[in-house]
Order: structure tokens, then C-alpha cells, then sequence
């Protein structure tokens, strides 16, 4: 029999509807008190950590979970399963896909009704990510996601929708598998890339969003001596309003590690464009063209790759290998 572990963080899994309609949190977990489910297949750990709404979790937070989730593997756990708030659960998952060893199947579900709401998909989906968990060919995937019968990987999913159960979604590239009653059925794999040990995690990684008519007063205001690394969301295929670009240059000048993404859902930033402020120009400036990841991802990876001492081109290079 595996034996699981699941991590109970907050959000609206764990949370309900109160007589006037509005979600609030529970000081118990109804989700960590049901008794779950598989035929009594499974030995199932729980770990009450933390009883956050995700937008509370933190950098530190996510290294406490990953800590936690250590030494259940040095315990020789099968399986983690991590209940979160939808929010910010992409940024975890690619923050513990980034800094744990792909050893065991690690998987993030949340819900987007709270526990006693008509439709609840809270439990359905601890269900779904615990079976996920439990399957052998769920090794070797990198931490995943699994929401409304899909499974994602941390690094390419996002939440789509505010409210909506089919939220979490992989734009460019799909989900890799989806989950039926006999469980985790795979169609993808994953390219693999580069984790790291971390023993801190570090502060002031800004991400900044492009828009028409931008100028550098968000720049200018983030560059400031504290501050560590900045992602920009840039238009289109990787540009910038060429009103910003001295205010890039001067975070440039103070040794500030820039990564470049797009705002647009899908696709990748690339250095196509050489008029003032296309990505030709950003690349030659020394903004990181980071492909396939959305900001919050990249602002994730800069974050763990800075926390771990990657420097220059080191950092480039741990930027970049998103794919392959
Ligand atoms: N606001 C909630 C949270 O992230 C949303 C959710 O859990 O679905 O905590």
C-alpha cells in the first residue's frame, strides 16, 4: 500500500459559504477531515501546515512546504499531495518544481467552490490529485497540478478564469495527461531541466507589465538599491515602448538581472523585432529572453535562480532552459 502525504495550505478548498454568502476561512479543514477515499488503498498522512488564502503565501512559505516535503521523502514517502488557494497554487508548484528532485510524485489541486457550496469541486479534486500521486507513471513528471480531470505540469500552468472549475489551464501546450476513475493517464512527457537546493529564499524580484503609451516612472521607481531582479511582461513577441528604455538601461547599469516574457497568453518572447524597444534591441541591451514561461513563472525561476547564487551567465543559462 503507498502511503501519502498530503499538505493541507488553505484557500477555498478549505474553505465555506457562510449564511450571508460570502467564502470565509474554517478554523477546521473540512477537506482534511474527510476520509478519503480509494477503497482504503492508499495510507494517507495529513499534514495540517498552514491555513492560508494563497494570496498570504509567500516565497518563505513556499520554502517551509518545500522543507516539509524533504524530509517525507527522507521518510520514504510515496507521494505528496498539496491542497492550496488557486491564486498563487501555479507559483508553488514551479517554485517546488524548481527546487525539490524529481523523485516522487508531487501534486497541487485546489478547488474554485469552497466545501459547502453546490458543485464543490474541493474534494473531487483532493481525490483526483491523490490518486494522481498514488500512480506509478506519475514518476519523473516534475511536480503537477491537477484540477477539474487534468493533469498540468507546474511549469506551464495557469489560472485562466476567476471562477470558473476549468480554470487551470496549459496554453501553447496542453495538459500531459487527464484523470479517469481508473486514474492517471499520461500523453505528454516533459523536457527535463535543471532543480537547485536552496537554503534561503531571496527578496525584491519585481515583475512589471508592459502597456501601450509605457513610460520608465515603474522602472525608475524599482530601481532601487535592495532591489535583486525584475521580469518584465513585454508586448507581443518581446517588446517594450521605447519610452522605457532609459529607465531599462539605468537598472541595466546597476547590475540588475532583467528577464524578458510576454504578456500575451500564448506563445514565446523572441528578439524578432530591430526598431527602438524590439526584442533585438531589449536582447543587445541585456534583457533575458526567457521562452514558455508566463511572468509569475519567470518571476519564480529568477527568484530560485538568484536564491541560489546563479550569477551572469549562469543565470542566463538557468533562465533560458525552460525549453529546450
Ligand atoms: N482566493 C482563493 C485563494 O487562492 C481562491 C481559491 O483558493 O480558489 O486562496
Amino acid at each position: 500500500m503507498k502511503t501519502i502525504l498530503a499538505i493541507h495550505t488553505g484557500g477555498t478548498i478549505s474553505m465555506s459559504q457562510n449564511e450571508n454568502g460570502e467564502v470565509v476561512q474554517n478554523s477546521d479543514n473540512p477537506i482534511a477531515e474527510q476520509q478519503v477515499i480509494l477503497n482504503g488503498k492508499i495510507n494517507l498522512v495529513t499534514d495540517e501546515m498552514f491555513n492560508l488564502p494563497s494570496p498570504h503565501v509567500t516565497p518563505a512559505v513556499m520554502m517551509k512546504i518545500n522543507d516539509r516535503i524533504k524530509q517525507a521523502m527522507n521518510e520514504g514517502i510515496d507521494g505528496v499531495v498539496i491542497t492550496h488557494g488557486t491564486d498563487t497554487l501555479e507559483e508553488t508548484a514551479y517554485f517546488l518544481d524548481l527546487t525539490l528532485p524529481n523523485t516522487i510524485p508531487i501534486v497541487l489541486t485546489g478547488a474554485m467552490r469552497s466545501s459547502n457550496e453546490i458543485g464543490s469541486d474541493g474534494l473531487y479534486n483532493f481525490q483526483s490529485a491523490i490518486k494522481v500521486a498514488a500512480a506509478d507513471e506519475s514518476y519523473g513528471k516534475g511536480v503537477l497540478v491537477v484540477m477539474n480531470d487534468e493533469i498540468h505540469t507546474a511549469r506551464y500552468v495557469t489560472k485562466t478564469h476567476t471562477t470558473n472549475v476549468a480554470t487551470f489551464r496549459t496554453p501553447t501546450f496542453g495538459p500531459i495527461g487527464i484523470v479517469t476513475h481508473s486514474g492517471a493517464n499520461y500523453f505528454q512527457e516533459l523536457i527535463e531541466t535543471e532543480a537547485v537546493e536552496l537554503d534561503k529564499v531571496l527578496d525584491n524580484v519585481f515583475l512589471l507589465k508592459a502597456y501601450a503609451g509605457m513610460d520608465g516612472t515603474l522602472f525608475d521607481a524599482i530601481n532601487q538599491p535592495t532591489t535583486r531582479g525584475l521580469v518584465i511582461e513585454g508586448l507581443g513577441a518581446g517588446n517594450l515602448p521605447p519610452e522605457t528604455l532609459p529607465a531599462v538601461q539605468r537598472l541595466i547599469d546597476n547590475g540588475v538581472p532583467i528577464v524578458l516574457v510576454s504578456r500575451c497568453y500564448n506563445g514565446v518572447a523572441q528578439d524578432i523585432y530591430d526598431y527602438e524597444g524590439g526584442g533585438i534591441q531589449l536582447k543587445r541591451l541585456g534583457l533575458i529572453l526567457c521562452k514558455g514561461l508566463n511572468g509569475q513563472k519567470a518571476r519564480i525561476k529568477l527568484l530560485v535562480g538568484l536564491s541560489a547564487g546563479k550569477r551572469g551567465q549562469e543565470l542566463v543559462e538557468f533562465v533560458n532552459n525552460a525549453v529546450s
